[in-house]
């Protein structure tokens, strides 16, 4: 396997087992590719040399039949057949040289690649492990800074509960105070307010019997009764005088008398200080 020769088409390179074609400046291709481009013109696809003569473009079979490899170069002189392998062996080094060349190129270009990757990804990791550290810092820092918050909000919530405590206790001092001072200060409050209220109201439920019942529904029926002063004796016998009415008076024909009698009364009371009036009246009379 490792002395197959490959495709010198460039895009090619294909590992040749079975069918070749065979050019006279020493390149070799695969069937699919000589047979296009060598259809196209007849210049060697890798090197560009005109192959114009008989003999410069061979197809050859890579696994030759026993029959073949028998007849080939039988009846040829020893010189000739020696000559013709080893223009055929220079052919096989020649391609493996070329190989050869081609794959250390290509090895020196992978390991020129290699070292610039290498030294771009060692500046990446650099650049990362100093984030990282950087990272690594300041999250310590923070650590160190959350220890110190949560020393100081435990120091300020003991403090703020001893507040409390205190709050309290001051409170039920004050409210054990106030109950101690202002309980008998609003009960002789109480005791000085009431004894007015209880005469008032004494007063109150002593007119209440005091009062006839005449008065009584006189001053519940009219507010002419509030004008003249309860139970005036000279009244109540006018009222009684003037009014023809019978016994069984109703309250709006008593109120009616009343308002007479008040008129009367006030006549009476004007005439009685003026001379003039009450001389005019009599002339009148
Ligand atoms: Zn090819
Ligand atoms: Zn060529």
């Amino acid at each position: 396997m490792d002395n197959d020769l490959i495709c010198n088409y460039k895009k090619c390179r294909k590992r040749l087992t079975t069918f070749a074609w065979v050019t006279s400046c020493s390149h070799i291709f695969c069937d699919e590719d000589g047979t296009r481009e060598f259809n196209k013109c007849y210049t060697c696809p890798a090197c560009e040399t005109s192959l114009s003569d008989k003999f410069d473009i061979v197809r050859i079979d890579l696994q030759p039949s026993e029959q073949y490899k028998s007849m080939v170069l039988a009846g040829q002189r020893p010189e000739v057949i020696m000559e013709i392998c080893s223009r055929a062996m220079s052919f096989w080094t020649y391609q493996s040289h070329q190989e050869r060349t081609y794959q250390e190129y290509m090895c020196n270009k992978a390991k020129e690649r290699s070292v610039q990757l290498e030294k771009y990804y060692e500046q990446v990791l650099s650049t990362t492990q100093a984030e990282l550290s950087s990272l690594k810092n300041q999250i310590s820092a923070n650590r160190k800074e959350l220890e110190s918050t949560k020393k100081r909000f435990n120091e300020v919530s003991e403090k703020l509960m001893e507040r409390n405590r205190q709050h309290q206790k001051l409170q039920s001092m004050y409210d054990a105070l106030r109950r101690r001072t202002i309980t008998p200060s609003s009960f002789d409050g109480q005791l000085g307010r009431a004894p007015p209220a209880a005469l008032r109201g004494h007063d109150s439920s002593f007119d209440m019997p005091i009062a006839t019942g005449q008065d009584v529904l006189a001053r519940q029926s009219s507010l002419s009764n509030v004008l003249r002063p309860a139970g005036t004796p000279p009244e109540k016998e006018f009222v009684l005088r003037p009014s023809s009415t019978p016994v069984q008076l109703n309250l709006s024909h008593q109120d009616l008398s009343s308002v007479h009698i008040v008129q009367n009364r006030f006549n009476m009371e004007l005439g009685t200080p003026s001379k003039r009036a009450g001389g005019y009246r009599r002339g009148a009379d």
